[in-house]
């Protein structure tokens, strides 16, 4: 890891799909670079319209969407990012959903449109390093494969001249692009836990439709491993913002309990842009 001036004067962007993803997923990576003087930032497609709200929260708040944007800037904070920048889509639902059809859903977007407004807010921002998922989307959610899409598309387009950028910023050409993947140490304990203790893997999360055996069918070469043990504690801290997601169960029971076992505490990424060297070492440090 790049020693705290190295980093004092350097950007990250992250681009996903709901308010969680940053939490759920690559939380930690984004906690530790944070805490490291980093100036992380976060693009946020949508604002979960479509996850599932226990009754005792819709006496309070309008809308799951106005829920979940409340959730995600407890969880910005609790991180320490600098700066959300929501692009106002809407959530769908998992491939065959009805919600998938709505003409603001996120995944019916044409890619090239979701992304010149990512391309315009990397000219913006201006960061070393842009992440966002892998190209299955982490585990299958359209949403996360169409941002996914247009983040790739976006990283190339924010550099090249020809983009007319609606506020004539300039071509900007970040240093690099990583996708986090799925730690697949971690998920194939965690499908090894289920089976222990009776419980589907192949129908997993409160709509069940999630297979996370075919998820360990899918390898992704890993270039970077970011350990962020240091700042466990407030990716924890930031999931349990996600109350209505159940941001603070995930971290008792068997996920608790994977945890636990596990405890490498590592995120791990592909690079996708500058093309990894043939034999290139596994990086500790994303701004390596
Ligand atoms: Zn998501």
């Amino acid at each position: 890891m790049s020693d705290k001036s190295e980093l004092k004067n350097k950007k990250l962007l992250v681009v996903l799909a709901h308010p969680d993803d940053e939490s759920f997923g690559m939380g930690g990576t984004l906690a530790l670079y944070a805490s490291r003087g980093v100036d992380v930032r976060l693009v946020c497609a949508t604002r979960g319209e479509m996850g599932e709200i226990d009754p005792e929260y819709k006496e309070t708040l309008r809308s799951a969407a106005c829920l979940r944007t409340q959730e995600l800037r407890c969880a910005v904070e609790q991180l320490g990012l600098s700066e959300l920048y929501f692009l106002n889509y809407r959530d769908s639902g998992m491939p065959g959903a009805e919600a998938n059809k709505h003409p603001k859903a996120l995944a019916a977007q044409p890619v090239e449109q979701v992304a010149r407004e990512v391309a315009h807010l990397i000219r913006a921002v201006r960061p070393q390093v842009v992440l966002t998922f892998d190209p299955i989307g982490g585990y299958r959610h359209p949403d996360h494969i169409a941002i996914q899409r247009a983040t790739v598309q976006a990283f190339d387009l924010a550099a090249s001249p020809d983009f007319a950028d609606p506020e004539g910023l300039p071509a900007f050409q970040a240093d690099s692009l990583y996708f986090h993947t799925m730690n697949k140490t971690f998920l194939k304990l965690s499908i090894a836990v289920m089976r222990l203790v009776g419980q589907n893997p192949r129908a997993v999360g409160r709509n069940k439709d999630i297979d996370l055996v075919s998820l360990t069918e899918v390898e992704f070469p890993v270039h970077a491993k970011v350990n962020y043990r240091p700042v466990k504690d407030i990716r924890k801290a930031a999931a349990a913002c996600h109350a209505s997601q159940g941001g603070a169960e995930t971290q008792k029971g068997l996920r608790g309990l994977v945890d636990f076992l596990f405890a490498g505490y590592n995120d791990t990424f592909m690079q996708a842009y500058p093309v990894p060297a043939a034999g290139q070492r596994v990086k500790r440090d994303l701004f390596d």
